[in-house]
C-alpha cells in the first residue's frame, strides 16, 4: 500500500510499504477514505517529537471502511464505515473506565520509554513516535486499529466524511478544551492560536455558554473564519498586545478562561520568544512556550487556563508565581476522544455546527509533501488539509 512516511525533519515521503496484518484477536483493518493533517504533525514533521524512526507511517486523523475483523470485535462488522480515535485506549483498565482514555494504561507497548521521560506512560497513539507505542498511522491507504471493538465509532448514513472526520480528534480536542474552562454564563474566553484546534475551541466555547470568546493569532484568515463562522471577536498579535486588549475589553479584569491552542511551537515577536528559539536550537530546552506565558499572565484572578496545545518536555521561565498567585486552575492533556464521540456527533446531526468549516485543502495521498509544507508555512491560506487515498 502506500503510506506517509516520516524520514526526518521536513521530509516525509509518500512509500509503497506492507500491507497492515491483524495480530490480535481486537484488531481490525481499515481501508481509509480520509485523512488529516494535524498541528501535532507539525511537532513531528519539525523534528520536536522524540523516538522517531525513518520510514516511520504519519497520521492520527482517519476513517474509512472495514475490511477485516479479528475474531473478538463482535460488534463492529466488515463494511461499517468507522471514524477512529486518535488515542488508543483499551476500554477496561482504571482510567479507561473513568473516562480517562487519552491514559490507558494498556495501549503503549513502550511504556518504559514513557516513564523514564514522564514517570508515567500516557495512552499509545497512532503515528506518533515509538515512545508513544511506534504504532503505524493512517496517512496511508490501510490501517491496523488495535482494540477495534472500543476504537472505532460507527458513523450513521447520511454524513459525510468532511462533516465527521474531526471527530477522530480536533472537534473533541477543540470541545474539550472549552469544557475545561468551566463556562459559566457571561464568561469571556481568550483562545491563543486560530488554527484547526483553537477554530474548534472557539466554537465549542459558545455551544458551552460563553457570552464572548476572543481568538488571537495573526494569520489574517484564520482570525476571519474565527469571526465569520463562529461570531468570535479577534485580535492579531502583530498588531496589538494581546494582555493590554483583553484587559481593556474586561474591565480589567482579565478573560475569565484562557485556551492556549498554540503549544509547543509558538511563534512571538517579543524577547522571550527570540530567547527560546535560540535555546531551542541548542537543544537546551524542547519547547516554546511564548503563548502559555502570556495565557498565564492574561487570566484573570482565579480563572482557568486550559491547555490542549501539545507540550513535548521541559519548560522554560513559566511564570508560576503569577499561576500560584492569582489561584488559577489548569487542565490539560491528549483528549480523551473516546468519551466525546456520541455527544459530538449529535451536534452535527442537529446542525448545531458543520466541522467541515475549517478545511481548505482536499489532496490525493500522494500530494502529502505539498499538503505539509503548505500547512506548516500557512501558504495558499491552507488552515486544514484532508488527504484522500
Ligand atoms: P496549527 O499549527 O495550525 O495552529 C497553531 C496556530 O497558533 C497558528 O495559526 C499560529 O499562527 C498560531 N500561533 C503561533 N504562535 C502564536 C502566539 N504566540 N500567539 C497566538 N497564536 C499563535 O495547529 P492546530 O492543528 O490548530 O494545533 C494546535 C495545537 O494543538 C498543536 O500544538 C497541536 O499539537 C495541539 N493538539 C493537541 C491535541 C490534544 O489532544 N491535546 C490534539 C490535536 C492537536
Ligand atoms: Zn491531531
Amino acid at each position: 500500500m502506500k503510506a506517509v512516511c516520516w524520514n526526518g525533519a521536513k521530509d516525509v515521503r509518500v512509500e509503497t510499504v506492507p500491507d497492515p496484518k491483524i495480530l490480535n484477536p481486537r484488531d481490525a483493518i481499515i481501508k481509509i477514505t480520509s485523512t488529516a493533517i494535524c498541528g501535532s504533525d507539525l511537532h513531528l514533521y519539525d523534528g520536536f517529537i522524540p523516538t522517531m524512526e525513518k520510514g516511520d507511517i504519519l497520521g492520527h486523523e482517519f476513517m474509512g471502511e472495514v475490511v477485516e475483523l479479528g475474531s473478538e470485535v463482535k460488534n463492529i462488522k466488515i463494511g461499517d464505515r468507522v471514524v477512529v480515535p486518535f488515542t488508543i485506549s483499551c476500554g477496561n483498565c482504571f482510567f479507561c473506565n473513568r473516562d480517562l482514555w487519552s491514559l490507558c494504561d494498556n495501549s503503549n507497548p513502550n511504556a518504559w520509554m514513557a516513564e523514564k521521560l514522564m514517570g508515567h506512560s500516557p495512552a499509545g497513539l497512532f503515528g506518533y513516535s515509538h515512545m508513544l507505542g511506534g504504532y503505524a498511522g493512517g496517512q496511508a491507504e490501510y490501517a491496523r486499529v488495535p482494540f477495534a471493538d472500543v476504537g472505532l465509532f460507527k458513523i450513521p448514513d447520511g454524513l459525510t466524511d468532511d462533516q465527521v472526520l474531526f471527530l477522530t480528534d480536533i472537534f473533541p480536542t477543540g470541545y474539550m478544551a472549552a469544557e475545561n474552562c468551566h463556562i459559566k454564563p457571561g464568561d469571556i474566553v481568550a483562545v491563543w492560536g486560530c488554527g484547526p484546534v483553537g477554530q474548534f475551541a472557539i466554537k465549542s466555547a459558545f455551544l458551552l455558554g460563553a457570552e464572548r470568546v476572543i481568538g488571537i493569532d495573526r494569520i489574517p484568515e484564520r482570525l476571519r473564519l474565527a469571526e465569520s463562522y463562529s461570531g468570535a471577536e479577534t485580535i492579531n498579535y502583530e498588531e496589538a498586545d494581546p494582555g493590554e486588549v483583553l484587559k481593556e475589553m474586561t474591565g480589567g479584569r482579565g478573560p475569565d478562561a484562557v485556551i492556549d491552542a498554540v503549544g509547543m511551537e509558538a511563534h512571538g515577536t517579543n524577547f522571550d520568544a527570540f530567547y527560546d528559539r535560540v535555546k531551542q536550537a541548542v537543544r537546551l530546552e524542547t519547547d516554546r512556550p511564548t503563548a502559555l506565558r502570556q495565557v498565564l499572565l492574561t487570566c484573570r484572578k482565579g480563572g482557568h487556563v486550559s491547555i490542549p496545545g501539545v507540550y513535548g518536555g521541559f519548560l522554560d521561565k513559566i511564570p508560576m508565581g503569577a499561576a500560584f498567585n492569582k489561584g488559577l486552575t489548569f487542565k490539560m492533556g491528549q483528549t480523551h476522544v473516546h468519551k466525546y464521540l456520541r455527544p459530538l456527533l449529535e451536534h452535527v446531526q442537529k446542525g448545531d455546527i458543520d466541522p467541515s468549516f475549517v478545511i481548505t485543502h482536499r489532496l490525493p495521498l500522494e500530494q502529502a509533501p505539498h499538503g505539509y509544507e503548505i500547512f506548516k508555512h500557512k501558504k495558499d491560506n491552507c488552515i486544514k488539509v484532508v488527504l484522500k487515498p
